[in-house]
């Protein structure tokens, strides 16, 4: 009976856990107490116990620690991978060799498609390579450049090549990603183009298998999960009853039904509400790579620090200050120079703009400037924005064909 409770709460502990770590720091939750939780979690704890080790060993531990911590968390290794598919691999053995004899063959049919579909989506996540940029492949431009979050002046510094729209270097994976999701360490490699439709259907597949192996387990233990009698069900009585029933179930079913049954039903609602958020990212027309930035523009719109303008204007604006200067009219001095670099610097020439066939057109440039005043010298082309509302994502078509979208690979 202690025992059993103890893993029970082991299990919830974990669930809480694993749920805090994996959504805290969406930006949506960033100001939440999960938030604030996956902060105490991920920095404060780990920064109180160095302190602690500083004053006891002298810092021993924590560089012991930082060397694992480093190899866990910031070099490609397969240690989780390899955690989820043993910990799948063997509840599903587990399962399987004790139960599948008493289980009835209808119940059973499911179990090879819904075992084996998991694996698949896992080995296409981890094995795809096709969406790393290299020299050759960085000339494929899937997406136009929208002039906020991805520009083509921008250039990755280790892999010496402009970054395509949409594209973001993996520092795990040692090069840059077209149409980066996020790095998953469950896989073992970047989500991002081509893959990422792999894993979101391994979340949902994940999760069916769970489902079906909570239900398995239920089914098998049902007959000693009955209470006596039938009290009204929001009673203390009826609580007592079913606890009682689940403990007598854990007892008789042990690890393999019921331990089994039970880390099935508590973790199924976790793939699944990763993929809700994913399916939420996509109606919206983002990566979670630019839900991030996207935050940080709301965050620095509602300081007031974020300009609009037509790239159109801008270019004319420049190249009659480059004629201008040119021709030795010097009239603006500093003054123009600020305006000419600022602009040239985020413009470079509308040639760098690459074609790429897009049905969502637009001339926008948005800039943030250090000290909330609009560029230097072009005060009248910028308007300040203080809303997401006011820009538009080119990369949303819509619901629909931004599923579309992600299905067919692109
Ligand atoms: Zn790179
Ligand atoms: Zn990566």
């Amino acid at each position: 009976m202690g025992i059993i409770r103890k893993i029970l709460i082991g299990i919830l502990i974990i669930s809480i856990i694993t749920f805090v770590a994996l959504f805290g720091r969406l930006p949506a939750l960033r100001r939440t107490p999960i938030g604030w939780l996956q902060r105490a979690l991920c920095l404060h704890i780990p920064s109180a116990l160095k302190s602690v080790d500083r004053r006891i060993t002298g810092g021993t531990l924590a560089a012991k620690g930082k060397r694992l911590g480093h190899y866990l968390f910031f070099q490609k290794n397969p240690l989780v991978l390899i955690l989820f598919l043993s910990v799948l691999t063997g509840s599903a053995a587990l399962f399987l060799y004790q139960g599948a004899h008493r289980l009835p063959t209808s119940l059973l049919l499911p179990a090879p498609i819904l075992l084996a579909l998991p694996y698949i989506f896992t080995y296409l996540c981890a094995t795809h390579t096709a969406h790393y940029l290299t020299a050759e492949t960085k000339e494929t431009h899937d997406y136009p450049y929208d002039h906020i979050l991805f520009r083509p002046v921008q250039k990755c510094r280790t892999c010496s090549i402009s970054k395509p729209a949409r594209s973001k270097h993996c520092s795990l994976c040692g090069t840059c990603i077209a149409k980066l999701d996020h790095h998953c360490p469950w896989v073992n490699n970047c989500l991002g183009r081509g893959n990422y439709r792999w894993f979101l259907l391994l979340l949902v597949t994940l999760s069916f298998l769970e489902f079906y192996g909570a239900f398995l387990s239920w089914y098998l233990l049902r007959p000693h999960l009955k209470t006596p009698e039938e009290p009204a069900f929001f009673t203390f009585e009826h609580f007592r009853h079913l606890g009682d029933a689940a403990v007598r179930a854990v007892n008789i079913g042990g690890i393999s039904i019921a331990g089994v049954g039970m880390l099935a039903s508590s973790t199924a609602f976790l793939p699944l509400g990763l993929f809700a958020y994913h399916c939420y990212l996509i109606w919206a027309g983002m990566t979670t790579n630019e839900s991030q930035k996207w935050a940080d523009w709301r965050d620095d719109m509602a300081d007031g620090v974020v300009f609009v303008s037509s790239r159109a204007a801008i270019r004319a604006h420049c190249k009659k200050q480059k004629e201008a200067q040119e021709n030795g009219e010097g009239d603006s001095g500093a003054k123009a120079d600020a305006g000419l670099g600022t602009a040239l610097g985020l413009l470079a020439n509308a040639e760098d703009d690459p074609y790429v066939e897009w049905p969502v057109d637009s001339d926008q440039i948005v800039v943030r400037t250090n000290d909330s005043k609009p560029p230097k010298g072009q005060e009248a082309l910028w308007r300040r924005i203080w809303s997401l509302d006011e820009v538009e994502n080119i990369y949303d078509l819509g619901g629909w064909d931004n599923f579309m979208d992600v299905l067919t690979g692109r």
